[in-house]
């Protein structure tokens, strides 16, 4: 507790009070406010009532909106603003095998938007009734009636109860971690760099290493800047990314002095298997459920997809049967990119590929 010294009191007065307990009650606890969370809250019905808790700070992120993650949009009649967009339309990406000496053009379309602006716009469409509570949520607990989820907010802290909880809170899911921790996922560390563009560099490009990392890395041009990022296995991984920057100029890529670092967990099911829509009264969307592409890392169009999806089980007697089923495509989608994994990161295959010039952009 915190004694007033102003007023002899305990948390009596606004300059004082740091730390003040609040119970609010919902139908809905949703943590997490990008691409899974918003739209989520978005499209659950409008008889229930929801909070959503969320941070407010730059998800790291190539913020590349695939062709899924487009026609999502278009299918909604929903046109992007143009306040968005990070660069022109990519239409090719450059793949680089640094250390096999390869490289090929393959044909791709992308929007190439600012991920924080992006995830601002779509929680535009977050209905006024949803209550917005931004800050980390620092414990979730199971109660007989349903969960509490305390967040720290603005100093405060707030305990909210609810019926449900969604975990929409990305690839290192406190939810999933908390209520299902035996449902493991794999995960690497991602890390990205921004550096001010000094020469000439492709719009995107996918680098491969064997010598630095399993996964692979990219370089993402966005105006007068350019992002360095790449998945690396969690131990030693910052020594990896070091490692393969190095790679990368001795390459003739010239990336400088980095502006800003930034790191988080990603998700990368090894199998469908790892893939986990939740249990009881306790449901997971987006990364935290497994809905990344294992092959491309591509999560975006697949966080929506499965968000929607589930608000839309809710509209069921039965909404994790109808989530399950809501969501078989893109279980398939992904089991279908599982299969496309070794010929992308086995450098034996992949050379045998970009070799062979299968699919690639004729030069
Ligand atoms: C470096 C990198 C680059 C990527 N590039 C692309 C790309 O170009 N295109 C693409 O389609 N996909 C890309 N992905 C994958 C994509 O970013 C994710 O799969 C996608 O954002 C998942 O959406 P989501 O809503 O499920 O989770 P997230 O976008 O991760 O959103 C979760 C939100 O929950 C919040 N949150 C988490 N924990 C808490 C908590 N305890 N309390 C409150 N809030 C919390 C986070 O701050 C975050 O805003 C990339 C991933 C990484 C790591």
């Amino acid at each position: 507790m915190i004694y007033c010294e102003k007023c002899l009191g305990i948390v009596c007065c606004d300059l004082y009070a740091k730390v003040t307990i609040k119970m609010r009650k919902y139908d809905f606890i949703i943590i997490g406010g990008g691409p899974a969370g918003a739209v989520f809250a978005k499209n659950l019905d409008e008889k229930y009532t929801s909070c959503m808790i969320y941070t407010e700070t730059q998800k790291p992120c190539g913020g590349l909106l695939s062709e899924d993650a487009q026609k999502y949009f278009a299918d909604r009649n929903i046109d992007l603003p143009k306040e968005i967009s990070a660069d022109s339309r990519i239409s090719c990406v450059d793949t680089i095998d640094i250390h096999q000496n390869l490289l090929r053009k393959y044909r791709r379309y992308y929007l190439n938007v600012d991920r924080l602006k992006f995830d601002e716009w779509l929680r535009r469409f977050v209905p006024e009734k949803t209550e917005k509570i931004r800050g980390k949520a620092t414990k979730i607990s199971k109660t007989d009636g349903g969960v509490e989820v305390t967040v720290v907010s603005g100093g405060e802290e707030i305990t909210v109860a609810g019926k449900y909880l969604i975990g929409a809170d990305g690839g290192d899911s406190t939810v999933r971690k908390s209520i299902f921790p035996d449902k493991k996922i794999r995960r690497y560390v991602s890390i990205q760099q921004l550096f001010k563009l000094n020469s000439a560099v492709p719009n995107y490009a996918c680098i491969f290493d064997e010598k630095s990392t399993e996964c692979c890395a990219w370089i993402i041009k966005k105006g007068d800047y350019m992002l360095f990022g790449g998945a690396f296995a969690a131990k030693n991984c910052r020594e990896s990314f070091e490692r393969l920057k190095e790679r990368v100029e001795n390459y003739g890529i010239h990336l400088g002095e980095p502006i800003t670092t930034e790191a988080c967990m990603l998700a990368r099911p090894k199998n469908t298997g790892q893939i986990f829509l939740g249990e009881g009264n306790v449901f997971l969307a987006g990364e935290a459920a497994g809905f990344v592409s294992p092959s491309s890392f591509e999560g975006i169009s697949r966080a929506m997809y499965s968000a929607e999806a589930l608000a839309k089980a809710f509209n069921t007697k039965n909404p994790l049967k109808y989530y399950k089923k809501y969501t078989a495509y893109l279980r398939f989608v992904i089991f279908l990119k599982l299969l496309k994994c070794p010929f992308m990161y086995s450098p034996f295959l992949r050379k045998a590929v970009m070799k062979s010039g299968i699919t690639a952009v004729e030069e």
